[in-house]
């Protein structure tokens, strides 16, 4: 584990401040470091939740986990968080929180939360297998990821910024006036199909089923938005372009017929797969894995352990939901510390 206390690290880009900052963890004691406030995950929830709880004097402990920034470091433009009147590109904008939680007490570490022992008043937490930390409070801010199709064309243009995207209201508004391709059937899909209804002039849905599995509500929009066309029965067989899309080949998987849809995007909506599996058997989860919490508070079953970002929210997905969540998990955890007498 390498770790940044609490400071400004200087004018470092944002890949050397994550990859080769600080110094080798200083706690060689035997006994377990003791924390009051843990925070799981470096997304727009987590470097949030630090910077409420380090401005509360918690002392936050954060581990970032296995991709340092999150969802946003695989992404171009951010053009949809507020105070950014000119965008950002998402590596920038992690870069911008990290600092701005290293304005105060936070420690940040590398490594990746692999066990949880919520059994006792101390929530027991190891980072990389090995090293155990005990924490009063427990934010987690693990994220989710988007699914993919995982073909070679798809990823490569994906991680180009090459028109391949699993966020509609993100990057939707780079297509306007743009015909685009959207695959998936479910619940997002359908949002996410006549959300670029509203930009693109013509909106490929492509179903590898028969039918849908989104909501009767959802599927009689998308059949009430004439621009865009559902086929049924359709994959993507290939994403056509050498540095951003520029088509793609589609194939009937009942008859084999295979079409080039003339687009310029591609979106995927096929899922998200919250980062909640260490907590299986722990905190209750929904049957997909999102992390469940009371109704208006973050807190979780188990006192002193509360839930930002995307690991609980499968609607909204957003970084200012992400990040108002985050703010939320802090304050909450303040909250239950000065309740318990220990803060
Ligand atoms: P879902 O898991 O519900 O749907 C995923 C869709 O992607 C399915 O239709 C599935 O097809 C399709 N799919 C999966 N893999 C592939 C593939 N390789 N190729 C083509 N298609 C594929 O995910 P959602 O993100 O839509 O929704 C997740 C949860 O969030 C749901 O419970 C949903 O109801 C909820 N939600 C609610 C919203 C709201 O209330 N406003 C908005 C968005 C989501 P198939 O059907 O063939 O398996």
């Amino acid at each position: 584990m390498s770790e940044v206390e609490g400071h400004r690290d200087g004018d470092r880009g944002y890949l050397c401040a994550f990859l080769s900052a600080g110094r080798p963890a200083t706690n060689m004691s035997t006994s377990p470091e003791h924390v009051k406030c843990l925070i799981i995950g470096s997304g727009p929830a987590g470097f949030s939740a630090a910077i409420y709880a380090a401005r509360a004097d918690l002392k936050p402990l954060m581990i970032e986990g296995p991709l340092p920034g999150g969802q946003l470091t695989q992404t171009t433009e951010v053009d949809n968080y507020p105070g950014y009147p000119k965008g950002r590109s998402g590596p920038e904008m992690m870069n911008d929180l990290r600092e701005q939680a290293l304005r105060f007490d936070t420690v940040i570490r590398n490594g990746w939360v692999t066990k949880v022992d919520f059994t006792g008043p101390v929530h027991k937490v190891w980072v990389d297998e090995k090293t155990e930390i005990h924490a009063d409070t427990v934010i987690i801010s693990t994220g989710a990821s988007a699914k993919w199709l995982g073909l070679p064309n798809e990823i490569r243009l994906r991680d180009i910024g090459g028109g391949v995207t699993a966020c509609a209201v993100c990057d939707g508004f780079f297509y306007k006036g743009q015909n685009v391709v959207l695959v998936g059937a479910g619940d997002s899909a359908c949002e996410e199909a006549t959300y670029l209804a509203k930009l693109c002039p013509k909106v490929y849905m492509l179903v590898r089923k028969g039918e849908f599995r989104a909501s009767k509500a959802m599927v009689h929009r998308v059949e009430n938005t004439p621009n865009i066309e559902v086929l049924f029965h359709t994959e993507v067989k290939d994403v056509l372009g050498e540095h951003a899309v520029d088509g793609v080949l589609a194939v009937n998987n009942k008859t084999g017929e295979e079409r080039k849809l003339d687009v310029t995007g591609l979106f995927i909506a096929i899922g998200h797969t919250p980062a909640t599996e260490i907590f299986k058997g722990w905190l209750d989860m929904d049957e997909a894995g999102y992390l469940k919490h009371e109704a208006d508070r973050t807190s979780t079953k188990i006192p002193g352990v509360f839930v930002a970002g995307d690991a609980a929210d499968k609607v909204y997905r957003q970084a200012v939901t992400s990040a108002g969540s985050g703010c939320m998990a802090a304050l909450d955890a303040e909250r239950w510390l000065a309740a318990q007498g220990k803060h």
